[in-house]
């Protein structure tokens, strides 16, 4: 399958007050990302997970090893604008992503900044506000709106660059449920649309909506696979202190209880089909 995102080998150093000392926060991870594909990451705080988004966005620069996204290297100059606007990314709090105190204006402002003629920000606009459902809003200033709101304009605002890949990094962390809940439909709306996903969330029934899930720990992948592959190992999830899903869970309860329930079930929704058809 072809790749969007490919990482060798990458290390990433964050300096510290004492000059000689790092933090090493990614310890070498290799990793290509399919064309189109969802992709959660999961992992406790400080386990590198933020660091390495801002790697894929060209925030930062690897300290060793080498990131492709599409042909361009993120660690060259002359393309990093072509890496910013393939990967685009949202960030954990709205807040710190509107710019403007006109909804409209908030969305057009990355298409204004590439030099996109006003014309065709205008429809980006549009359709931008359109695929979050806040169209009716774009006269609105963004402060008087919900966080699951703004955020959701935030999630324009990245579309309006016409990203092949979006990087959210824990984008429903600070919203209510209703919010989460609204922010993960658009998010798997979008890639069924063909935006490349990838989800940094520590919500497990997110990422099992995933079609990959990635573990990371200590600045390194620990586990890496479909939902199922990766949450059937109760153990070492919990070894690097997460928890599994709630249907995880139950399916294990309830096979120490004696009902055979296979191991594709990871979803409420799995759990739901599996009891309605059992006998
Ligand atoms: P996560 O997003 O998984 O919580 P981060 O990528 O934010 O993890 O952090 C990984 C490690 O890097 C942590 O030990 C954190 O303290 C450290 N770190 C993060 N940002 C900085 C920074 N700006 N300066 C120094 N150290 C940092
Ligand atoms: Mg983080």
């Amino acid at each position: 399958m072809e790749n969007i995102i490919h990482i060798e080998n990458l290390i990433y150093e964050y300096p510290q007050e004492e000059e000689k000392e790092v933090l090493r926060a990614i310890r070498g991870i290799s990793l290509d990302i399919e064309r189109g594909s969802f992709t959660a990451i999961i992992g406790r705080n400080g386990s590198g997970k933020s660091t390495l988004a801002k790697l894929l966005n060209g925030l930062f620069v690897p300290t060793e090893g080498i990131i492709y996204v599409e042909k361009w290297n993120t660690a060259d100059d002359k393309h990093i604008w072509d890496v910013r606007q393939t990967a685009g990314m949202v960030f954990q709090n709205p807040d710190n992503q509107l710019v403007s105190s006109i909804v409209e204006d908030d969305v057009a402002f990355g298409p204004e900044n590439i030099g996109i003629a006003p014309d065709e920000i205008r429809s980006r606009v549009d359709d931008a506000l359109e695929a979050v459902r806040m169209g009716e809003y774009k006269l609105k200033a963004p402060h008087m709106l919900s966080g699951g709101q703004k955020q959701r304009i935030a999630i324009a605002g990245v579309l309006a660059m016409k990203p092949k890949c979006i990087i959210f990094d824990e984008p429903t962390a600070m919203l209510d449920p209703r919010g989460r809940e609204d922010i993960l439909k658009i998010i798997k709306k979008l890639n069924d649309e063909g935006i490349t996903t990838i989800l940094i969330t520590h919500f497990m029934d997110e990422a099992v909506q995933a079609d990959r899930v990635i573990i990371m720990n200590d600045g390194e992948i620990v586990l890496d696979g479909s939902p199922m592959e990766v949450f059937s190992q109760a153990e070492k999830i919990m070894k690097v202190n997460l928890e599994v899903p709630i249907a995880v869970e139950l399916a294990g309860r309830l096979r120490k209880r004696g009902i055979k329930i296979p191991g594709d079930v990871v979803t409420v929704e799995d759990m739901v089909n599996f009891i309605c058809q059992y006998k």
